[in-house]
């Protein structure tokens, strides 16, 4: 019956297609009743379509009374033809609302219980609800879209890498322990009881072992599985596109990355310069605090000269800076307390505040008037191109903690002063990044970003004098302050893989144990290489312009890790447990009926 005419996407039908007969698969999205005349809003994944049930038009009469039948979330086959809707009819916010389909034949396919929540966009249901019913939430318009839009973006990008001559190869997800500074998820062997295989943080290993094998230009859409504390935007899986080449410099994996971006960020309206500016990481921090600068505002850090403040306490510290908020002097003290208060919780001692005020006695009012004289806020202000009327914020003691401090407080003002300019996209490369970090609490070097990062060449003899003054081959590539990426030219040496295991406290036993693998590649042969990855979920976060990573991934899980629809984490059987050598059969109570 219904099988006459072609089955076309619903949502692609418009004015052209007006005469046609053909035949649309879907879902009931929406049923309005008057009387002789019963509308169904079709959904398919392309998008939606009105369908008519005329009783003028019917051919047989019991259509009718079928077509009342129908409820949400059914699934139909309906014919008809393609007819232009009157004038007054039209609906120009729906892509097919200049037409409808005016039906001559029904078929429901499956009948469906009414949903828990409403299937359509602005959904009001919960999101743990929509997490439940996850399929549900996925038909709903805007999330379909996020689907179509995250297979369009990553075939977009494979479609650049195919053309540049990589190789799509899988690496293993059972595997061993990937050092990314997160914990591993583990999986336990059965056939190898008490032993563990690891979920990989990263195909980090697996990459560069790739361009031993002589693979030269290798990428991945890789899952990648951390075990971190979670946060709103984190997710224990997570999807990143993988990439590494040998005989690369720093330019040829920037190049590389901007042509991806320009094959992906265009598309969905959002500008892409061919080439990104560049910063170093000691500019990032000293100008912004923070290693991935939002520049599309001002509000920039300056270090200020309080060497003759009347404070001792500014006098001795490590670093002061400040910063200057237009306007600010406009402040209540309610908002000046709030800030000294966010200020504090990031480890500050305090926050001088200072209003310049030209109507005031010396032209300012300050929260610290007693360390500050005239000539100290006169330098001040000057330094950071202050006017009257506005806010200085002011921070003293150890530079990583200033910087900090009023890094996060210069993000939290843009956004409350409104001073982002809409619409702006800035792309920008982080450079020379230090290799290690002092990490104080456990008095040791970790690696800036993993510690397969080659040192800077002319920086190796610094490894045994003054490690945190070697500058790392690594970069991050950086999109309106959100990191979208970060790699490295990687250390192809084993001499200086050693070393700098050496120097980040992993001596040569624990290296051979961990990395042996790895070192024993590099003896036979390994190409200088690099690469790099780019977070997949963030990025789709941006181009569909989602709040939330989760409306973004089609099975994620909620902030604390769990998948409501699998239920997921969960108990397992017993007997599982002792059959993967993690129960003794012994302590195993039998349940009794
Ligand atoms: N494996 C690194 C990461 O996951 C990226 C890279 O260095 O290529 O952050």
């Amino acid at each position: 019956m219904t099988a006459s005419a072609p089955r076309v996407p619903a949502g692609t039908l418009g004015r052209e297609d007006a005469g046609k007969a053909v035949l649309v698969k879907g879902w009931v999205h929406r049923r309005r009743d008057h009387g002789d005349l019963v509308f169904i809003d079709l959904r398919d994944r392309s998008g939606l379509l009105q369908i008519v049930f005329d009783a003028e038009f019917l051919p047989e009469p019991g259509l009718l009374a079928r077509a009342k039948e129908l409820r949400g979330e059914f699934v139909l086959a309906v014919t008809g033809k393609v007819v232009l809707r009157d004038e007054a009819a039209r609906n120009a916010e729906m892509p097919t609302g200049e037409i409808e389909l005016r039906a001559t034949a029904l078929e429901v396919l499956n009948r469906a219980e009414t949903p828990p929540f409403q299937i359509e966009d602005g959904v009001k249901a919960s999101e743990d609800l929509r997490l439940k019913y996850r399929y549900l939430d996925l038909r709903r318009p805007e999330m379909t879209s996020n689907l179509v839009k995250r297979s369009d973006v990553t075939f977009r990008i494979r479609q650049v890498l195919h053309e540049e001559g990589f190789l799509e190869v899988e690496t293993p997800i059972l595997t061993k322990s990937t050092p990314e500074g997160a914990r591993d998820f583990l999986v336990p062997s059965r056939v190898h009881p008490g032993e563990f295989y690891a979920l990989p943080q990263s195909p980090q290993l697996f990459k560069q072992l790739l361009m031993v094998s002589g693979v030269e230009r290798y990428y991945q859409i890789a899952r990648c599985f951390r075990d971190e504390d979670l946060r709103a935007d984190r997710q224990p899986e997570f999807t990143q596109v993988d990439l590494e080449l040998s005989f690369p410099d720093e330019e040829t994996v920037y190049a590389l990355i901007e042509k991806i971006f320009a094959a992906v960020f265009p598309a969905y309206g959002i500008p892409c310069p061919a080439r990104f500016p560049r910063m170093t990481h000691a500019e990032a921090m000293e100008r912004f605090g923070i290693d991935r600068p939002d520049t599309r505002y001002g509000l920039e850090l300056r270090t200020l000269d309080f060497s003759s403040s009347p404070s001792e306490i500014l006098r001795a510290a490590e670093t002061v800076k400040g910063i200057a908020v237009p306007g600010g002097s406009a402040f209540a003290r309610k908002r000046l307390d709030d800030l000294e208060a966010a200020a504090k919780q990031l480890g500050a001692s305090g926050l001088v505040w200072v209003k310049l005020q030209s109507d005031l006695p010396g032209g300012f009012n300050s929260n610290a008037k007693k360390l500050l004289d005239e000539a100290t806020v006169a330098a001040a202000r000057a330094s950071l191109a202050a006017n009257d009327g506005d806010l200085l914020l002011v921070v003293a003691g150890k530079r990583a903690t200033v910087d900090d401090v009023l890094g996060t407080l210069r993000v939290r003002l843009a956004r409350e002063e409104k001073l982002i300019p809409e619409g702006r996209y800035d792309f920008l490369w982080v450079t020379d990044f230090p290799l290690l970090e002092w990490h104080p609490e456990d008095r040791r070097w970790y690696a800036m970003h993993h510690p397969f990062t080659s040192p800077r060449p002319e920086d190796l003899p610094l490894l045994d004098t003054d490690p945190g003054k070697v500058h790392a081959r690594a970069y991050d590539v950086v999109l309106n302050g959100m990191e979208l990426g970060g790699g490295s030219i990687r250390i192809h040496q084993p001499e200086v893989q050693s070393k700098v295991f050496a120097t980040l406290g992993i001596g040569p036993e624990e290296a051979k144990a961990k990395f042996g693998f790895l070192l024993d590649a590099f003896r036979f042969g390994a190409p200088p290489h690099g690469g790099l990855a780019l977070g997949l979920d963030r990025m789709l976060m941006i181009l569909t312009k989602s709040t939330s990573i989760r409306d973004v991934i089609a099975f994620p899980k909620t902030a604390s890790g769990s998948c409501l629809m699998t239920e997921s984490p969960g108990p397992v059987a017993d007997a599982q447990l002792v059959e993967l050598g993690i129960r003794r059969a012994a302590d195993v109570v039998p349940k009794t009926p």
